[in-house]
This record gives C-alpha cells, sequence and structure tokens, in this order.
C-alpha cells in the first residue's frame, strides 16, 4: 500500500523505522507507532490522499489520516495507529499579511508569524507556552490558549475563516461555501437547543467535545472545525483576525503562604481585569531551585506555597501604573512579599519564572518525576477554592504528590502527577486517577480541558463532563462529516479507558522534552 500511496502523490513519504519511533511520540505520555508518515506539497496531494484512503477504507483496510503540525500536543491528539500528514515542512508559509488579518499555511510556527505581525504592530496574542515552536495548524485544533487568555480569549476568538478538506476530497472555504454537511448537522443541533445549553460547561476557556453551542449561536461551520483535533478535515489554510499590540505591558508578583490567601488576592484582582492572572505552587518553586538556580534570584527565601502573577497592559507606562496602583494594595494585604517589573530585563525575567514551568517539570530526570499525564482542567472561577481542594485530596487519596501551575485568573490549572513511572502498579493508577478528577470536575460543571483538548487523555471520559446524550451528537457529528472515519480515529469519539492503558507509554526511552 505504501508503495501505491508513493505514485499518488507528490509529496513525500516515508515508513523507515526511525520516522515511525520519531513519530510516535508526541509531548504527552502516550506512545502510537503510525504506519508511515507523509509530508503533502500542498492542496492537490491533500485531495489525493483523502482520496486514496478512501478508497483504501472502502475496500476494508484499517487506514486513516491524522494531520501533525510540530508534534507539542499534550494528549496524544497528533498519534495514531494509521498514516501521519505533517504539514510543517512543504506547507508552513505566510500566505498574506493585510491591514487586520493574515492567510497562512497551517505548518507555520506560531512565533514566527508573531515576529512578522510585529513588524506592523500586531499580533495574534494567544501566546501558549509552547509558541516559539508549535504550529498554528495545531493551535487552531486544537482552540490553544496561553498567558493572556484571561484578557483575549482562547485561538477560536481570531479565526477568521479555514479553507478544509472534506472526506470525500472536497476543498472548501468556511467564510464562503455552504456545505450539504453543516445544514444536515443543524438541523439535528436545533432539536437538542436545550440539552446543549445545559451541558456545555459554564467555564471561560474550554477545548472538550465539539463546540456544538458556538456553531449554533453563530452558524459558522469555522466554529466547528476550531478545537476539533483534526477529526472532520484537514486544515490546509487559516485566515486569522490580527489586533494591534499595546504599547505597554507590567507585571506584579505576590508570594502568598497559603493557597486560600492567593485565592481570595484572585477573586478581588479579577474585577481589575488584568491581561494575564498566572501561577506556580511550591513543587514548580523547588524545581526551578534545584534546575534553573540563575531563574530562582526573584524567588523570596521564603518558600512561598504559591506565587501570582499579575500582568496589566496599556497604551503607556502611565496606563499600566495607573492600573499597578489597586492591584499592588491588594497583594500588599494579602502576601506576605510583592514585586514588579514593567520593563524588560526585569520584566522578561519575572515572566521566565511562569513561562518556563511547562518547560521545567519535563527536565526532570530520575525515576520519581512529573509525568506528562497533564491535566488542564478548567472549572467555574466561583469553584477555584473548591476545585483546589478536592484536587488536593484526590492526589492524596491516590498517594500522589503533584505540580501545579497556570491560569488560574481562569481556573484553568496544569497538573502533573509525580511518581515512579517504572513501577507498573503506580501506572496502573493513572486511568483511575484521570476518572475521578475528571468526576469531580463533572460535578463542579468544569471542563476536562481549557486548552489542551481531548486526545487519549480525555476522549474515553468525555461523558463525565458532558452526559452521554451530549456524547451521542458528537457522535452525530463525527458521522456527517466522516461516515468512514478516515481522520484521526477514536480522538473526540469512540476511544476507550482500554485504548487508554494500551497506549500509555511504558517507559520514556522514545520521548522526547521540549
Ligand atoms: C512545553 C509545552 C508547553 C505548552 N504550552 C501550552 C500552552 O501554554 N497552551 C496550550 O494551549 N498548549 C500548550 N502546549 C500544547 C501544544 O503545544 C499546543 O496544543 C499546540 O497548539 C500544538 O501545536 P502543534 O503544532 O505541536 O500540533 P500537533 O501536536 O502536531 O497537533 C495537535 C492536534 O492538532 C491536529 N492538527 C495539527 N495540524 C492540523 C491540520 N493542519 N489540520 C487538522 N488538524 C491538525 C493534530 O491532529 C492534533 O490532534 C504545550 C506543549 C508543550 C510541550
Amino acid at each position: 500500500m505504501i508503495e501505491e500511496l508513493k505514485k499518488v502523490i507528490k509529496g513525500e513519504v516515508k515508513d523507515d523505522e526511525a520516522t515511525l519511533q520519531h513519530y510516535s511520540a508526541d509531548g504527552s505520555i502516550f506512545e502510537v507507532k503510525p504506519k508511515a508518515v507523509v509530508l503533502p506539497q500542498g492542496q492537490e496531494d491533500l485531495i489525493e490522499l483523502v482520496k486514496f484512503v478512501s478508497q483504501q477504507r472502502k475496500m476494508g483496510n484499517e487506514i486513516s489520516l491524522t494531520a501533525r503540525g510540530k508534534g507539542t500536543d499534550l494528549t496524544g491528539g497528533p498519534l495514531s495507529e494509521g498514516i501521519i500528514v505533517r504539514f510543517s515542512g512543504y506547507m508552513d508559509k505566510i500566505l498574506e499579511i493585510g491591514e487586520d488579518y493574515v492567510r497562512v499555511e497551517p505548518g507555520m510556527i506560531y512565533g514566527e508569524l508573531q515576529k512578522e505581525l510585529a513588524k506592523k504592530g500586531h499580533w495574534i496574542p494567544v501566546n501558549p507556552a509552547s509558541g516559539a515552536f508549535c504550529s498554528v495548524g495545531g493551535m487552531v485544533a486544537n482552540n490553544s490558549g496561553g498567558t493572556r487568555a484571561l484578557k483575549y480569549g482562547n485561538t477560536r476568538k481570531y479565526v477568521k475563516s479555514l479553507k478544509v478538506i472534506l472526506s470525500d476530497g472536497s476543498e472548501i472555504d468556511t467564510s464562503k461555501d455552504r456545505i450539504p454537511q453543516a445544514d444536515q448537522l443543524r438541523l439535528i443541533l436545533e432539536q437538542h437547543r436545550d440539552l446543549i445549553q445545559a451541558y456545555t460547561p459554564h467555564v471561560t476557556k474550554n477545548s472538550s467535545g465539539y463546540a456544538l453551542a458556538d456553531f449554533l449561536a453563530t452558524n459558522d461551520i469555522t466554529q466547528l472545525f476550531i478545537g476539533s483535533q483534526g477529526t472532520l478535515g484537514l486544515i490546509q489554510g487559516i485566515t486569522f483576525h490580527t489586533i494591534a499590540k499595546p504599547g505597554e505591558e507590567g507585571v506584579l508578583l505576590g508570594y502568598f503562604d497559603s493557597l486560600s490567601k492567593a485565592g481570595e488576592a484572585v477573586q478581588r484582582l479579577l474585577p481589575l481585569k488584568p491581561s494575564a492572572l498566572e501561577m506556580v505552587d511550591k513543587h514548580i518553586i523547588d524545581l526551578i531551585k534545584t534546575l534553573e538556580p540563575e531563574l530562582a534570584q526573584d524567588i523570596s527565601e521564603r518558600t512561598p506555597e504559591i506565587i501570582l502573577f499579575c500582568e496589566f497592559d496599556g497604551a503607556n507606562e502611565e496606563e499600566v501604573l495607573a492600573q499597578f496602583a489597586p492591584a499592588r494594595r491588594i497583594m500588599q494585604e494579602l502576601a506576605f512579599q510583592v514585586g514588579e517589573a514593567i520593563k524588560p530585563p526585569q520584566e522578561d525575567r519575572l515572566w521566565k519564572l511562569r513561562n518556563e514551568s511547562a518547560k521545567i517539570v519535563t527536565h526532570m530526570k530520575g525515576n520519581v518525576r512529573a509525568v506528562p499525564l497533564e491535566f488542564d482542567c478548567t472549572v467555574p472561577v466561583n469553584s477555584l477554592l473548591q476545585y483546589i481542594e478536592m484536587t488536593d485530596k484526590i492526589f492524596k487519596d491516590f498517594g500522589f504528590e503533584y505540580a501545579s501551575w497556570g491560569h488560574i485568573g481562569d481556573a484553568n490549572f496544569h497538573i502533573r502527577p509525580i511518581l515512579n513511572f517504572e513501577i507498573q502498579e503506580e501506572r496502573a493508577k493513572l486511568a483511575n486517577l484521570v476518572i475521578a478528577m475528571y468526576e469531580m470536575v463533572g460535578q463542579l460543571r468544569g471542563s476536562a480541558t481549557g486548552e489542551h483538548n481531548d486526545g487519549i487523555m480525555s476522549t474515553p471520559f468525555l461523558y463525565l463532563t458532558y452526559g452521554q446524550d451530549m456524547v451521542d451528537l458528537f457522535r452525530e457529528a463525527k458521522k456527517i462529516f466522516d461516515p468512514l472515519d478516515i481522520f484521526n480515529p477514536f480522538k473526540k469519539v469512540g476511544m476507550t479507558v482500554d485504548h487508554f492503558n494500551r497506549f500509555l507509554r511504558k517507559d520514556f526511552k522514545n520521548y522526547y522534552s521540549f
């Protein structure tokens, strides 16, 4: 079959062992070996690929297409036993920069795009911690977020339209074309408006499931493809809306000796509308002290339980300082120490304490480590303290320590369990840990994922967030757009706890840290 495939497309087709090993991994704890990797040269190749795979599927061959940008996903989203379609390589260019928009190919690196937009004083302010090395296609497919989502929102907010190759090999432009699949889906969803309204999590960030509520609200099919993790089609072009970059920004740091005081600070800081409100916990602080001592100069001698980072932006320094004043008073009242910076290099150095966390946890050596089974749950902001307490209890019950950091202003944390992964009994507890966490988050009416998306990690447990009736609607959506199940199978629909356990890696030999 691989030989036939090579005849069909102009781009590269690889199935040597080293390539397959490399593409068996992403940023997650999962490992899945593909059959082949294709680097398409453009739209024509993508169409031929889809037609080829559909044909094979009709003949009963278990083959599929899973898109991949830079493979930094934290859920196993770009992993598959089928064919991997890698966009970075040939399809990674800027096509046009306009007054307030940019047209790009999906393999483009977000950080590189930001540099180009900055020349015109513009940006797409999503800012994921992986921005320097992840692709915009991956960001759209995951509805990625970042430190400034609090003020500026996730990727969804900046996508104007998409060009997508559908399962019949047709190409659509979501800003122009009316497609029968969208009409068909809308008819079904309209009959379930109340269900969708009731069971879509009431959170400020959500990347879980299909965005049925957004599609219904806007009648724009673009909304459905965003965050669908490549399960409904291959994105081959993106038009982003860009906005003017603020002239100045500054950050206040509060060092807290208790979670409850930090929680109170968050509730009081939020009405001041910071552009970012972030945190790192004491485990991360200890890791920074050990692994990145040059960053530790800004950490107080008395190790805090939690550091809060509160950023404000504005047209100039005066605007930022005016916003600092009430926020500083709150920090001084509740934190045992307060720091601040408005200009580089101090400002960059302070932010580094937060921004390096995602990378620092991957640098732990030895058998006991923060494993990349990274929770990314979001709960309603008024359930923040309850969520923190219940998380702590669940991890204690399982006998695991954890490291946590992230977007406290959106009640969206990244939490990694710390355990000895070499011990089979420890590994075997992970599926139940995931179930306990998602059950608790579902009870709080939160979402399993605020930005990382579902992948292998949360697809099997979507019913805990949404309830079974919504999961059935997701299945309908998938069936309408991808009746032969050729796009990224099992993600979003059909993944079981057995897949979760089967794909869980056994060791970290083939894992690359970013
Ligand atoms: C150190 C580190 C820090 C991170 N920090 C953040 C963070 O702050 N915020 C955040 O949201 N995430 C973060 N992530 C997760 C990850 O970087 C993001 O999800 C990122 O957007 C993925 O981009 P990628 O190019 O690596 O996509 P990949 O991992 O290659 O793919 C991601 C998903 O998108 C699909 N996909 C990719 N391209 C296409 C396409 N053209 N058409 C259809 N589907 C496609 C894939 O099938 C897959 O399901 C972090 C990861 C790491 C390792």
